[in-house]
């Protein structure tokens, strides 16, 4: 991470996402790292980190994180939630913060639609591909394929700023 400036800080970061539904208990967040062992995503993708998420909006780096990738990176299967000894509810923080970048303009409108679509094509994708081992000769390949590369030639819009 690059170094931070404390002068372009915003101190009231926190207040904001704590003011919101679902967000209101992050800031009993002691650091523990429960919520980052136990995410299935953090342990295929180093640069996925919900503790260090919340650090950053105790830190006020409003900007870093709503413009994050990570924060579309969440596959929302709510272990973090419930495991949390301090009961943050880190699923419904990043909810909160997906939202926030939307209406602030850090993405388009679209991408919570486009954020959604994909984890149900990525959840069927899963299943196919499960029963796919379980049942090698339903001669279901090729769907799974078309699946695959379909997702792979879609872009999401771009951002707007
Ligand atoms: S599990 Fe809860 S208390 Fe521990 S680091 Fe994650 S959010 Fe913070
Ligand atoms: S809800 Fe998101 S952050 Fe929490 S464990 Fe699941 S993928 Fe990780």
């Amino acid at each position: 991470m690059n170094k931070i400036k404390l002068s372009e800080m915003d101190a009231n970061f926190k207040n904001e996402v704590a003011s919101k539904s679902g967000a209101e208990h992050f800031k009993r967040c002691f650091t523990c790292g429960t919520c980052t062992a136990s995410c299935p995503v953090a342990e295929v993708n180093d640069d996925y980190d919900p503790r260090k998420l919340i650090r950053m909006i105790l830190l006020g780096m409003k900007k870093e994180t709503l413009s994050s990738d990570t924060i579309w990176m969440c596959s929302r299967c709510y272990t973090c939630y419930a495991l949390c000894p301090q009961g943050v509810k880190f699923t419904d923080v990043l909810g909160v913060l997906r939202d926030m970048a939307v209406k602030e303009g850090y993405v388009p409108r679209e991408r919570l639609e486009q954020a959604r679509e994909m984890d149900k094509r990525i959840q069927k994708l899963r299943c196919e591909l499960i029963n796919q081992k379980l049942n090698p000769n339903d001669g279901k390949k090729d769907s799974i394929k078309c699946l695959l590369e379909d997702e792979l030639n879609k872009k999401w819009i771009q951002e707007e700023k």
